[in-house]
This record gives structure tokens, sequence and C-alpha cells, in this order.
């Protein structure tokens, strides 16, 4: 088989169809595997997640289906013995992250290539492929110095963020060039462009709730972390609702719960208790108390209320519009960052046209596809590595069964 990208699909896909007694070449357009696997994580590669099936596939905003099969052939208890076998201990972390124990991600690229080279597959860096043509049984790869044949082709070139990591979007054209319908890609896990005013930028949240509103309806609800950029929101919490505001157009609204512990005539109750100790003092200084200094000036503004006013002449109405601006500190979405910045690519080949058992186009028999080159996405939390793993070792798998 011949296998184009040797990022986590197309590595595993190799160690999958050599196991199974297929011949392997990798086609890897970098002078080396990996480059996306080095930098997830924040180079540490968060693999894998420990979570529970039903939990697990909750984590797949696009196409969880099409994944069942794949991830139920190799699953994220299969991708830890794989490493721990091949002397890369694991750990797992919060929310049921696993990392490697050195806390090193090229040991997981690094475990990958030397297992692949033990088992006979051949890698060709430093070419990228330009064209897959099929004549009769055979396919051939035209890269930019060479032409390569075989009866079996995978494509796992990865989406389209992150470009220097490689995946610019080739194997869509590829698939296009086979009759395959592409579905647009979209930036996923990805910041969010907000009218957050500049003031706020690098400001880190803990524990907050936010709200994502599309035309008046939730469509998105999460606790956690999140942080202002100058140029909006991000933060585990915004990453995640990026992978389901891209599904929706039209005025949508990000809202930020700043207590959510506290409904509301509790938080009212604290406020009255903190004007009390703080009777002469302006209502700029007193608020410190309850948020974030650089949070106080814009709260005040959208509630409407003078920074300067003495906490003892506020009204029962200005603490009302207060309570109300801190539970529900709300801001336009604009849209998401740039795709090259998204951490993964929501859309690509059209999963209908897929075979989710083997991933084996429907459209042209020996034409397997893997990885982020597909359209789903995951969350963070190491859901999508494990789903580059899951799809390249049933194509693997598959096309050496074949
Ligand atoms: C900053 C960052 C951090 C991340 N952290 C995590 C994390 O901790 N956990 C997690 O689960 N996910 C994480 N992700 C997402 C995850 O890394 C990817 O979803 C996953 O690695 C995709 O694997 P892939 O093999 O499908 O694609 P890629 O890793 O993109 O691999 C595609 C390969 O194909 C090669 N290629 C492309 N076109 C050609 C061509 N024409 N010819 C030859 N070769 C070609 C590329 O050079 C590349 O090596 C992160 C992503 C980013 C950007």
């Amino acid at each position: 088989m011949l296998v184009i990208g040797a990022g986590a699909a197309g590595l595993m896909a190799a160690v999958a169809a050599l196991e199974n007694g297929d011949n392997v070449v990798i086609l890897e357009r970098n002078e080396k595997a990996g480059k996306k696997i080095y930098v997830s994580g924040k180079g540490r590669c968060n693999l894998t997640n420990v979570a529970e099936k039903e939990e697990f596939f909750k984590n797949i905003p696009t196409n969880p289906k099409f994944l069942y099969s794949a991830v139920n052939l190799f699953d994220s208890e299969k991708v830890r013995a794989f490493f721990e076998e091949n002397r890369v201990p694991l750990k797992v972390e919060r929310g049921g992250r696993v990392f490697p124990v050195s806390d090193k991600a090229s040991d997981v690229t690094a475990c990958l290539v030397k297992k692949i080279t033990s088992l006979g597959g051949k890698f060709v860096y430093s070419e990228r492929v330009l064209k897959v043509e099929k004549s009769g049984e055979i396919f051939t790869v035209t890269t930019d110095k060479n032409i390569y044949t075989d009866g079996k082709v995978l494509v796992a070139t990865g989406g389209m963020s992150y470009p220097l990591t490689g995946s610019t979007g080739d194997g869509y054209s590829i698939a296009r060039s086979f009759g395959h319908k592409i579905v647009d890609p979209k930036p996923a896990l990805s910041a969010l462009i907000a009218d957050t005013p500049s003031s706020l930028t690098g400001l880190s949240l803990k524990n907050v709730e936010i709200k994502v509103v599309n035309k008046g309806k939730i469509i998105y609800k999460d606790f956690g972390e999140m942080l202002f950029t100058l140029y909006g929101v991000s933060g585990p919490i915004v990453l995640s609702a990026s992978s389901v505001i891209n599904k929706y157009e039209g005025e949508t609204t990000i809202s930020i719960d700043l207590k959510p512990a506290l409904d509301y005539d509790v938080l009212e109750k604290r406020l009255l208790r903190d004007f009390k100790d703080n009777i002469n003092k302006s209502i700029f200084n007193v608020l410190p108390l309850l948020m974030p200094k650089s949070l106080v000036k814009v709260v005040l503004e959208k509630s409407g209320i003078n920074p300067e006013k003495q906490v003892n002449s506020i009204t029962k109405e200005e603490r009302r519009r207060l309570v109300e601006t801190a539970k529900k500190l709300t801001f336009k979405v604009i849209g998401l960052a740039p795709i090259d910045q998204a951490i993964v690519t929501s859309g690509g080949v059209n999963v209908k046209e897929i075979d989710p058992k083997t991933m084996e186009s429907k459209l042209v028999h020996g034409l397997y596809f893997a990885g982020e080159v597909i359209d789903y996405d995951c969350f963070t939390g190491g859901f999508n590595i494990q789903c580059a793993f899951s799809t390249g070792y049933a194509a693997g798998y598959y096309a050496a069964k074949k």
C-alpha cells in the first residue's frame, strides 16, 4: 500500500497494514514524520482519552456515528496498550487525557517510525504528492520527484489547519479528482473573534459558565476556563464552543456567567454586603471584590452605571442591572479565527462516500482515507489523535486483508 502522509493516521495505518502482511511505502512531503504530533498537546501530545465509549462519542461534534466501527476496532485501550508495549509509558491526567510519561510528543512519533521500520515499511521524505490516477486496478502516484505504483492508496494528508506542519488540503484535490465531494473545510477548535474590548486582552477566567446563543437559541453551554485575546475570546471552553458555532449562520452571541455558583438572589445579597462594608467608596473600587479588576469598567459600562458613583447611592434597579451583567456578560461573535490558526479542520471528504468499517472509498476500489482529511472533528482531550489512529488503523488493517 502507498500511504500519503506520515501523520498520526498515516503512521498507524502503516503499522496495521504491515502487521497484517502488506508492504508499505509512506510518502511524506516534510523532511520527517509527525510534524503535527510534535506540536500537539503543547509538545506533550495528548494522544488519547480514557473516557468510556458513550462519553467518548459525546466528544465528537461532527459525524460521530461514522467513527463507531473504527473506534471500536482500535479504541483508546488498544492505543494505550500499543504504546506501552512499544516502550512509551503513559500517564492519565485531568479529564482522562493521556500523555507519555516523558511529556515528549517526539516519543510518540519515534515509536511509530521505529515500529514501521522494524516491520519493513519504507519512508520517502521530502516528496509532495501532486496527483493520483487509476488505470485498471493500478494507482499511479506522482510526486514532485518520482512516480510510484500500487494497487492500494491511502490518503492521510490531514486537514487545512496549521499548514506549516504539512497539512495544506492536498488530500481534498486528490479526493475530488476521483469524484469525491468535499464538505466545505471550516475552522474547529478555534478562537472566536468577538466585539470584546482590547483592554481585556490577556485576562483569563476560571470557573465561569459560557452560553452561546444563535438566533435566540442556546447552541452551546460549558463550564471551565477561557481567556480574552486581542480579537475576542479563546481558551478550552471557547475552543470547544467553536466546533459547534461553525455549524450555524446568523447572529451569534457568547454570554459569560462570572458567578455560576451564585444564583441571582444570592449574588445580589453578596453585592449588598460588599456595599455595606464599603459605604463611602465608589462602585469602581468596590466591584473588584467580586470580579477581576480589568472587568470592572466593562461591566459598569454594560450596566450603564457611572464608575464614580458611590455605592450608597446605587439604586435597586442599578444593582439588578449589575447582577444581570455579571451573570450574562454578553459579546457579539463576529466569526472564527482563520482556518490556518485553528487546531483542527471541520469538513473534508464526505463520510457518505467512505465505508465506515474499512475506510475504503465507496467510489473507487483500493482508495482509502484516514484522519483529519475526512469530515469529522472532535473536542479537545486526545479525541482527535485517537480518531486519527482509529481510522488509520482500520484503513491499514482492511487494506492489508483485501
Ligand atoms: C497545535 C495543535 C495541537 C494539537 N493538540 C492535540 C492533542 O494534544 N490531542 C489531540 O488529540 N489532537 C491534537 N491536535 C489535533 C491533531 O494533532 C490532529 O487532528 C491529528 O494529528 C491529525 O492527524 P492526521 O494524520 O490526520 O493529519 P496530519 O497530522 O496533518 O498529517 C498529515 C500528513 O500528510 C502530509 N501531507 C500532506 N499533503 C501531502 C502531500 N501532498 N504529499 C505528501 N505528504 C503530504 C503532511 O505533511 C502531514 O505530515 C492538535 C492540533 C494542533 C494544530
